[in-house]
Order: structure tokens, then sequence, then C-alpha cells
């Protein structure tokens, strides 16, 4: 009778000293089972602190502008992509814009009302819910997308007059974190909010295969699920609100000690440190 809860005190004990908070026992128990493991992209596999790369203007704007609006209409979002915008405007000393009917759209973008025009600003799928045609550019924006970089279309009064791209850095343990596990024989996939090109290019630098990209926040649960009904007995690791479905919905949820307090409170386990090979 005292053996079970002794070897989950040692387990959980020495989890600690290696920096892996294990909440509950029974993902102790099933932890050796899993058979897959789900990484969120943004913040787990990567820094999550994406830097401006590229600013491209047209018609008529200035880079300069692009910018201005851009960080302007993003000054209202919490979003990693819109700190990393109103933070290069901040070093180029712009001064923002104030902005009326502001409204984040998930997994989108953002919108609101500047100086009496109508501005978008946001991904593919934004733009395709406002039927702004991409043709011109697509040659543009594909390349930026095939380096691993989230691009962002600015419009204004449907026309769209500039892109802004950002990049986030990989993480130096995910490389070697991912190897580890696939030399166990376990599967390892990736799940992100983000277009699936950049996806592409990122798992590409990982040597990750199995990529889901432009999951919405509300299906990353159901994509979990999807493989769990393959028979797979699946981990997800993730850090922010929006992967906090998918912890729970996993057999084991596991969250970056980095993350957000919803994902850590969802999640049966917690690395603090932020390396992937914990
Ligand atoms: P994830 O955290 O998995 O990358 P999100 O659902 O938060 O996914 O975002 C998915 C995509 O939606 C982003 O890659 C971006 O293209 C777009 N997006 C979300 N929020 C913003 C924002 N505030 N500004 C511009 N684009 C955004
Ligand atoms: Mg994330």
């Amino acid at each position: 009778g005292l053996a079970v809860p002794t070897a989950i005190m040692v387990g959980t004990g020495l989890g600690a000293q290696k920096g892996i908070l294990i909440k509950d026992a029974e993902s102790l128990e099933i932890a050796h089972k899993v058979n897959t493991i789900i990484f969120d992209k943004t913040g787990t596999l990567t820094n999550g602190k994406p830097e401006v790369t590229d600013i491209l203007s047209f018609g008529k704007m200035k880079e300069k502008d692009v910018l201005k609006i851009g960080a302007s209409i993003e000054k209202g979002s919490e979003h990693s992509l819109a700190e990393s915008i109103v933070k290069k405007a901040d070093e180029e000393k712009l001064d923002l814009k104030s902005v009326v009917k502001f409204k984040a759209i998930v997994g989108q973008g953002v919108e609101g009302e500047i100086d009496k025009k109508k501005v978008y600003f946001g991904n593919r799928r934004l733009m395709d819910q406002h039927k702004i045609s991409l043709s011109l550019y697509l040659e543009k924006i594909e390349k930026l997308e095939n380096e691993g970089k989230t691009v962002m279309m600015l419009v204004l009064d449907k026309e769209l007059v500039g892109i802004i791209a950002v990049a986030d850095t990989i993480k130096d343990s995910s490389r070697d974190g991912i190897k580890a596990l696939e030399k166990k024989g376990i599967e390892v996939v990736m799940i992100t909010g983000d277009n699936k090109r950049t996806a592409k290019a990122i798992a590409l630098q990982l040597g990750i295969k199995r990529v889901l990209a432009e999951v919405l926040p509300d299906q990353k649960e159901a994509e979990v699920k999807k493989i769990q009904l393959e028979g797979k007995i699946v981990a997800m690791v993730g850090d922010g609100i929006n992967d906090a479905p998918a912890l729970v919905a996993a057999d084991i949820g596991i969250a970056m000690g980095t993350g957000t307090d919803v994902a850590i409170e969802a999640a049966g386990i917690t690395l603090i440190n932020k390396d992937l090979n914990s």
C-alpha cells in the first residue's frame, strides 16, 4: 500500500529538482505511454519574442507610415505580434495616431478607424474576409513566409498599402529536444495559428514532419482529439491562453513555466525552465 505513494513522492520530487513540476500523479503514470507529442509553435518551440524584420510600402505610402499606422492600430492588442510592432515604432520614435472602433479578431488580426479611414491589419484570412486581393504582391509575401516570417498586411479604406513581417527565433533547445523524442520513437507534431508556409519553414528547420497550421484558437482542442482518435496517447505542450483547452483535452498537458497562468492552470505538468529538453 505504501509503494505507490512513495513512488509518486520520489518521482515528483526528482522532477521538481529538474524543473519539472508534476501537479497530478495521473500525468506521471501516463507519461511513459505517450507516443505523440504536439508542440505549440509560438512561445513553446520559439522564444515567443518576435521582431520586425521587413516593412514594405505600396503606392504613395512611405515605409515609416506603414509602421506608424500598423503600430497605432496594434496598440490596443495584447498579442506578441502587436508588441513587436509597437516596440519597433517606439524605437523609431514615431508618434502614434489615435484609433476608434478598435477590435481584435482572434486568429486574424485587428481592425479600427484612424483619421476616419477604415484600417485592417492582419493575415491572409483577414484579407480574404474583406476581399482584399493580394495577387500583385503575392510573390513578395510568399518569399517572406518561406523564410519563416509571419506576414501582416495593412489595409486602408480597402486598399493594400503595406506589409510588415516579423520573425521569431527558435529556442536553442528545440532541435535537440525534438531529436531526443524521435529517437525514442515518439512522433512530434507542431500546431500553430500561423500560416502554412511560415509554419512549414520553421518545421523544416526543426526537423518536424507533421504540421498543423492555420488552426484557430478554438480548434486546437479538436485537433488533439483527432489525433487521439488515431489511437495515439497524446501529450500537448503549450504556453498560451489559446492552448489551454488543448492542454486539458490531451492525455497529458504540459505548460511552459514562461507561459500564461491559464495554460499552467490547465496543465498537469509545468516546465519551470523553458528548455525543451526537460
Ligand atoms: P499562435 O499563437 O498559435 O501563433 P494566434 O491564433 O494567436 O496563433 O494567431 C494566429 C495568426 O493570426 C497570427 O500568426 C497572425 O497572422 C494573426 N494575428 C493574430 N493576432 C494578431 C494581431 N494582433 N495583429 C496581427 N495579426 C494577428
Ligand atoms: Mg504559443
